[in-house]
């Protein structure tokens, strides 16, 4: 039975997995994500090793999504906030050295939203947004079954369109964009705006005070919910998807932070876009990314040199 390994590379972790034909898992694991990008890719080079012994697995292709922007040309890594060792870094050589088999390199949101296209939330739709909201905002989009990528590969990024332009500055040299003023670190900071007594230091502490009641903490998810409907809006009015769907740490905060957001969407997209769009919840985890690679990998998979 072929089977086909998938990467996905965050800021902390490293997690992986195989999956059948189907887009069924048969194993996942994770590590953490070494800081220096050669060891990362001798770790790599271990985990596929390990896989392999004793041929307990026979893995068919390769799929990695890294952080980052892609060039599609050199298929590199370029501006990589959260990973900034991957940057330029010559990936193809370093990976064919030991994987004789197809592999595909791409963006690691892009491939969490190629999963939920393909095995999770996403499947079967005409087009679908997914947005992955934790320490950073991370989207992919699939237009008509395919990534959009942009003639480049830097396309998709829709947590840097700007929602407030007075905002935080952002890692990518703008401010205000989706990313800080919706991801974790900003409901933070909402949250001491609001009340500079508490000595908050985590999202989830917020979360917790939101769930016993306490109003300043509910505002709080609702300042950074009222940001992401205006990038929701922006996604319904310029690609009028079928579903967008919302994943990550910050979505266990739900409703809080939900529902204002849907609200505000509402307010600003047109009627027509926003009825036929279903907003959801993304169902895959943090299992998404390296089930999308994998299933990249093996749709995409280019012979290495
Ligand atoms: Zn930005």
């Amino acid at each position: 039975m072929p089977l086909y390994a998938g990467f996905d590379l965050g800021g902390t972790q490293l997690k992986y997995g195989l999956i059948t034909d189907t887009g069924h898992t048969v194993y996942h694991g994770k590590k953490d994500s070494p800081l220096k990008i050669m060891e990362l890719i001798q770790l790599i080079e271990k985990i596929l090793k390990d896989l392999n012994e004793g041929e307990k697995f026979s893995i068919s292709a390769v799929g990695f999504g890294f952080p980052g922007v892609l060039n599609q040309k050199e298929q590199k890594i370029h501006q990589s906030p959260n990973y900034p060792d991957i940057d330029h870094f010559d990936l193809v050589p370093a990976l064919s050295r030991f994987i004789k088999v197809p592999f595909t390199i791409n963006n690691d949101a892009n491939m969490a939203a190629f999963g939920e296209y393909k095995k999770g939330a996403g499947q079967g739709v005409h087009s679908m947004v997914l947005l992955t909201i934790g320490t950073g905002l991370g989207t992919g989009i699939i237009l008509e079954g395919k990534i959009w990528q942009g003639v480049c590969g830097f396309g998709g990024e829709l947590g840097h369109a700007v929602v407030n332009s007075n905002g935080e500055p952002c890692n990518c040299g703008s401010r205000g964009c989706l990313e800080t003023e919706v991801s974790a670190p900003k409901i933070v900071k909402n949250y001491h705006s609001l009340n500079q007594a508490e000595n908050i230091t985590d999202a989830v502490q917020v979360y917790e005070k939101a769930l016993a009641g306490e109003k300043t903490a509910q505002e709080a998810f609702a300042m950074a919910g009222r940001y992401l409907g205006i990038g929701l809006s922006i996604a319904i009015n310029l690609l009028n998807p079928e579903k967008i769907l919302l994943g990550g740490g910050v979505m266990k905060a739900g409703d809080f932070l939900v529902k204002p957001a849907i609200q505000e969407a509402q307010k600003r997209s047109f009627k027509a876009g926003f009825d036929c769009c279903s907003i959801e919840s993304a169902i895959l985890g943090n299992q998404a990314g390296f089930i999308g690679s994998a299933y990249y990998a093996k749709e995409n998979g280019i012979i290495n040199i």
